[in-house]
């Protein structure tokens, strides 16, 4: 599979861009896994989460539901995020090679 090239307008693949911006076509479906992944960590990252806090129309509401969910947050959620970041570095690498 082709995956320095547009799909859909054979536009030349720059850098690490996930998408063609021309049509906004996924490169490969690595590229739309690796996209969505790489968007689930950022949502989950501390200024993502931030982010959607001050994006919030009220402030402090969307911190104290933050902080009751990082309460609740079981073991179990931290081991998914950890094997979701191990996985997005793995297939970078392979991609890398
Ligand atoms: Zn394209």
């Amino acid at each position: 599979m082709n995956m320095t090239q547009c799909p859909q307008c054979n536009r030349q693949r720059k850098g690490e861009e996930y998408k063609c911006p021309k049509c906004d076509c996924f490169y490969s479906p690595l590229d739309e896994i690796l996209a969505a992944e790489a968007a689930e960590i950022e949502k989950r990252s501390f200024t993502g989460r931030f982010k959607a806090s001050k994006e919030a129309s009220n402030f402090w509401g969307a911190v104290k539901k933050e902080y009751q969910r990082l309460e609740n947050s079981s073991p179990y959620n931290i081991t998914l995020i950890f094997a979701v970041i191990i996985m997005f570095i793995f297939t970078m690498t392979l991609s890398v090679i």
